[in-house]
């Protein structure tokens, strides 16, 4: 079975909710409205039959001051008076004059009352008649002559009904205009939020499909061609898709890197191997003599040396990579571990060179020993590498303030300003000189190095001057 979208599933919810809530608001104001319309109905038929009261008046005679429009009936000896002003039919509301023997005198009524029912009703009252309810109420008159008579007043109750009616019939026309307009906004809100979900499911498919990840979703918001990284004035799902984007920049950015790695790695593995296979064939065609055979053999147990150094940094590198996030961290003495490094490298310093060491004791973290050793042993291995006419090495260990920090100072060759950058990034070498005169450098260490310090959620700092020396620090948290 087809599962149903999203944005169908939001859009039937918001239509139905729209449905729902006009219906159950018309139904709630019809039931209040008919209670108010009743009661204002009601109050109205009182209101026009006391009105109509003090239209009447009892003459003894028609003589005097006479109105033309005025309607005269002989009663009692005299006459009565009705104004032209009296309203026996208005808006609905019927009044008529009515005697003690519930004789009709003046206007006209939709309903006869019996004499068993009339004069019952002063106060409002109904009636059934014909099927149809009616309002009544009855006032008896008061004043000179007047006791006798009564005003007697009806008013349908579809009067108010009819009011109802229209609201009724309003409501059937708003309720799908409403319903349709809910529809049509909800659908195009939706649809336009949704966009970027449809741009990040294709481009994740163009990027599995084509493995090119350079794709990125168009959210907009491009800068000189670039996607700017501004989130404010987006919504979630263009944050999401940003997200999705700047996830995509690390995988490319770490993709390349990858892929450089290799190459740079096929390319120093390449070197060696190709001066052993020329060594051999040298030896095999050329070589006349022990010491030939010889002087092939050392050049080729030379390049397998550095082959085989090379193989050991890719393999730490491999494992570090794996360790990436799950690595376990014993709690070391820290001094220790760094002066028994310290010892063990000074036996291998060139004639010439001293390692001086300034390690503050019990200094104690939680780190990787064999990480840390690795990490030492390359930063003392490039000082004495690279100490040129200097002639000291100082490894100092203390703690400042939140952090431990463990330093490498030489008096050595220095760094180039401009390579200060790019010494950590992987087989960078800053002077291709120096690597002929240092077999073993592929370029590895520090970056070996920055990766073993983040991994101990710590960082390196390095300060260096050309001719003067330099000075690499890691700094671990704790
Ligand atoms: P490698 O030593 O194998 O070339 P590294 O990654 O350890 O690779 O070092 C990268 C570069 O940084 C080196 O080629 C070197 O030029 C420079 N460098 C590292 N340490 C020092 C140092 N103590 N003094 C001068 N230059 C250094």
């Amino acid at each position: 079975m087809k599962r149903i979208s999203i944005k169908m599933k939001i859009m039937i919810w918001f239509t139905a909710a729209m449905i729902i809530m006009v219906v159950g608001t018309s139904a709630v104001n019809f039931f209040i409205s008919r209670q108010v319309l009743d009661q204002s109905i009601q109050e109205r038929l009182l209101d026009t039959v006391s009105s109509n009261a003090q239209e009447i008046e009892y003459r003894s005679s028609v003589s005097g001051e006479r109105e033309a429009q005025d309607f005269f009936l002989s009663y009692n000896g005299g006459v009565l008076e009705i104004d032209d002003d009296f309203l026996n039919y208005s808006e609905g509301i019927y009044t008529a004059l009515v005697d003690s023997d519930n004789n009709l005198l003046y206007g006209e009524l939709p309903v006869r009352l019996d004499s068993d029912e009339a004069f019952s009703y002063t106060a409002v009252g109904t009636i059934k008649s014909d099927g149809e309810k009616f309002y009544v109420y009855e006032k008896q008159l008061s004043g000179n002559n007047l006791e006798g008579l009564w005003l007697r007043g009806f008013v349908s109750e579809r009067e108010s009904a009819n009011v109802l009616y229209n609201m009724v019939r309003l409501s059937v026309w708003l309720i799908p205009v409403i319903a349709a307009a809910a529809l049509v906004g909800g659908y195009v809100i939706t649809r336009r939020s949704f966009l970027p979900i449809g741009a990040i499911d294709s481009a994740a498919r163009e990027i599995a499909d084509s493995r090119d990840l350079t794709k990125r979703i168009d959210i907009g918001g491009h800068d000189n061609g670039h996607m700017t990284k501004d989130r404010s004035g987006k919504d979630e799902i263009q944050n999401l898709a940003q997200t999705f984007n700047e996830m995509f920049d690390r995988l490319e950015d770490s993709f390349n890197a990858e892929k450089q790695f290799t190459s740079d790695a096929s390319h120093e593995l390449r070197t060696p191997l190709s001066v052993i296979k020329a060594n051999c064939q040298y030896a095999l065609k050329f070589a006349e003599g022990e010491d030939d055979f010889r002087e092939s053999l050392k050049a080729i147990e030379d390049q397998a040396d550095r082959a085989s150094v090379l193989l050991s940094q890719l393999l730490f590198f491999a494992r570090l990579d794996q360790k990436q996030g799950r690595v376990h961290f014993d709690f070391i003495d820290l001094s220790k571990t760094v002066s028994s490094v310290c010892a063990d490298r000074k036996i291998l310093f060139p004639c010439g060179v001293s390692l001086k060491t300034k390690i503050s004791p019990e200094i104690f973290c939680k780190a990787d020993e064999n990480l840390i050793e690795r990490l030492l042993g390359n930063l003392i291995d490039n000082a004495v590498k690279y100490i040129g006419k200097g002639d000291r090495v100082t490894v100092t260990l203390s703690r400042q303030d939140e952090n431990i920090r463990l330093s490498v100072e030489d008096n050595g060759i220095g760094i180039d300003p401009e390579a200060m950058g790019k010494i950590w990034n992987r087989f960078y070498m800053a002077d291709e000189s120096r690597h002929e005169t240092h077999e073993n450098s592929f370029g590895l260490g520090l970056s070996m190095v920055k990766e073993i310090a983040r991994l101990h959620k710590g960082r390196m700092e390095v300060e260096s001057t050309p001719g003067i020396g330099s000075c690499f620090t890691f700094i671990l948290p704790g």
